[in-house]
C-alpha cells in the first residue's frame, strides 16, 4: 500500500461496468480519484460524478497503476468496496428515552443491537440520523459535494427538549446543523421524522416543532410523525405510556392543520401521519392524495393505503378479464386451493378485508389470514416486520393453515431464512408440518400465488 494513503479494498467489479473495461479487478485497492485521497463514499461519490475521472489504483502485486477513464456524468464506476462506507462505521453518541434498540431483550443477535447514527448511511440507504454526530468536516462535505436526501431524526426543535429527549446535552444544539443544511442557498433536499411520545413532545412541543420545521421549507421536503414502540422490556428505562384513541385523534388533527396549510401554500402535504395513528385512532385511512407520492413509506406512512390501491385496481383487472376470458373465467371458477398468511395487528384487518373480496371473486379459494399478537416484544408492538418465529408458530398452531403457510418476505431479515429470534423457515415447516411459501411484498405477487395465475 502507498504510505499514508487510506486504500480501500475492493470486493466486486460489476460486469460490463467501465470498471471492468478498462482492467480494475477483485483484491485491486483504490488509492485516489483526481489526485484526491478518498476518505469515505462521500469523497467517492463525489470525485466519481465527472465525464473524466483519473483513478489511481493499487494492483495486487504493490504496482500502482493510473487509469484515464472518459464516462458520461454521473455514471457509476461499477466497483464495489469491502466496506460500503469506505470508512468504520458511526454509533449513535445519545442515550434517548424512546431507543427501541434499548427495549430489545438481551441474548439476540449482536448485530441487532448496534446503533448506527451515520450521516454516510443517511445519504446511501435513506436511514434517519440525529446530526449529534456529525462533524463540521461531514457538514461542509455534504453542502459542497451537494449530497442529498439527508433523512433527519428531529424529535422536536426545542435544544432542551431535545437533549432531554436524547440524553445527550448537544443534541439540541445539533439543531444548527438542521438549520445550516436546510439554508436555501445549499439546494440540498432533507426529510424528517418525529418519534412522538406522549406527554413529552406531543401537544404545544408538537406544534412548535411542526411550525419550526414548517419554516424549513422547501429544503425540508417532507415530514413524518410516528408513535413511539413501546415493548415489554422498559424495566429500569424513562417511564413512557402508550398514545389511547383520543390522543391519537389530536395529533392527526394537529398533523392535518399543517397539511391543509402546506396544500393551499405549496401544493403538497408535507407532513403526514404514519399508518399505526389512524388504526389507534379508530379513524379510515386517507386516500392516496394526502401522500404525496409515497415519499415517507419506510416510516410506515401511507403502506396501507398503497396496499388497498393496489389490490383494487388488481381486482378490478382480474374482473375485466374474467368477464372477456373465457378460459380466465374457468380457472378462477374451477380454482380450490386452502392456504394461510400471517400479519401483525396493524394490518390484520385491512388484509382480512383484502382476503374476503378475493374469496368472493373465487368461491373456491379458502383462504386464512391469522392475526399474530407480537408476545415476544409486548402487544404493543403491532408490525408484521416485528413477528417473531416463536409467536407465528405457537399462533398458527391454533388454526387450520391449509396446503401452505405464506410468509410474508418482511418477517425474514434481511437476505437471510431466518426471523428476529433466529427461527429459521424450516423450523416453522418442522413444528407446523406445512410447507412454508415466502411472498414478495407487492399485492399482485400474493393475489397471482393465491389464484394460481
Ligand atoms: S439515536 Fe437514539 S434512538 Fe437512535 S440508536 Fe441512538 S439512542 Fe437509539
Amino acid at each position: 500500500m502507498q504510505k499514508d494513503i487510506k486504500g480501500h479494498l475492493i470486493k466486486e467489479v460489476n460486469p460490463g461496468s467501465i470498471a471492468e473495461e478498462v482492467g480494475i479487478e477483485v483484491g485491486d485497492y483504490l488509492l485516489a480519484i483526481n489526485d484526491n485521497e478518498i476518505k469515505d463514499i462521500f469523497d467517492y461519490q463525489y470525485f466519481t460524478e465527472n465525464e473524466e475521472v483519473n483513478v489511481l489504483i493499487q494492483k495486487r502485486d504493490g504496482e500502482p497503476w493510473l487509469l484515464e477513464i472518459e464516462k458520461d456524468e454521473d455514471e457509476d464506476l461499477g466497483i464495489v468496496f469491502d466496506n460500503g462506507l469506505m470508512d468504520n462505521y458511526r454509533s449513535c453518541h445519545n442515550k434517548c428515552i424512546f431507543c427501541f434498540i434499548d427495549q430489545m431483550p438481551p441474548g439476540m443477535r449482536e448485530t441487532l443491537y448496534f446503533k448506527d447514527d451515520d450521516s454516510r448511511l443517511s445519504f446511501l440507504q435513506g436511514n434517519y440520523v440525529t446530526l449529534t454526530n456529525m462533524s463540521d468536516e461531514d457538514l461542509e462535505r455534504i453542502i459542497r459535494y451537494h449530497l442529498s436526501p439527508i433523512n433527519v431524526s428531529v424529535q422536536t426543535t426545542n435544544p432542551e427538549l431535545r437533549n432531554m429527549m436524547m440524553g445527550n446535552r448537544f443534541a439540541g444544539d445539533a439543531l444548527k446543523k438542521l438549520h445550516r443544511l436546510c439554508d436555501p442557498a445549499n439546494g440540498l433536499e432533507l426529510n424528517g421524522q418525529i418519534v412522538l411520545c406522549k406527554g413529552i413532545n406531543d401537544g404545544a412541543e408538537l406544534r412548535r416543532s411542526l411550525s419550526d420545521l414548517y419554516a424549513m421549507r422547501p429544503s425540508m421536503v417532507s415530514l413524518s410523525v410516528v408513535p413511539v414502540g413501546l415493548s415489554r422490556f422498559r424495566e429500569g428505562l424513562y417511564p413512557l405510556e402508550p398514545f389511547e384513541k383520543e390522543d391519537a385523534g389530536k395529533v392527526i388533527e394537529e398533523i392535518s392543520y399543517w397539511q391543509e396549510k402546506s396544500y393551499r401554500e405549496y401544493g403538497d402535504h408535507f407532513v403526514h401521519a404514519s399508518d399505526e395513528w389512524y388504526m389507534i385512532a379508530g379513524l379510515p385511512i386517507p386516500g392516496a392524495e394526502i401522500y404525496d407520492g409515497y415519499g415517507q413509506l419506510e416510516n410506515g406512512v401511507g403502506m396501507v393505503r398503497l396496499m388497498l390501491d393496489d389490490f383494487y385496481s388488481c381486482l378490478d383487472r382480474l374482473k375485466a378479464r374474467y368477464k372477456e376470458d373465457p378460459e380466465f373465467a374457468r380457472h378462477i371458477d374451477e380454482r380450490r386451493f386452502k392456504c394461510s398468511s400471517v400479519t401483525g395487528r396493524l394490518i390484520y384487518p385491512w388484509v382480512k378485508e383484502m382476503a374476503d373480496k378475493l374469496m368472493e371473486f373465487c368461491p373456491g379459494l379458502d383462504f386464512n389470514v391469522i392475526e399474530v399478537v407480537n408476545h415476544f416484544f409486548g402487544e404493543r408492538i403491532t408490525v408484521t416486520g416485528l413477528l417473531t418465529g416463536r409467536d407465528i408458530i405457537d399462533r398458527v398452531k391454533q388454526e387450520d393453515a391449509g396446503e401452505v403457510l405464506l410468509l410474508p418476505g418482511n418477517v425474514l431479515r434481511a437476505g437471510e431464512n431466518y426471523l428476529l429470534d433466529d427461527i429459521t423457515v424450516e423450523d416453522i415447516e418442522r413444528e407446523l408440518q406445512i410447507p412454508v411459501e415466502i411472498i414478495d411484498s407487492s399485492e399482485d405477487g400474493l393475489v397471482r400465488r393465491l389464484l394460481g395465475i
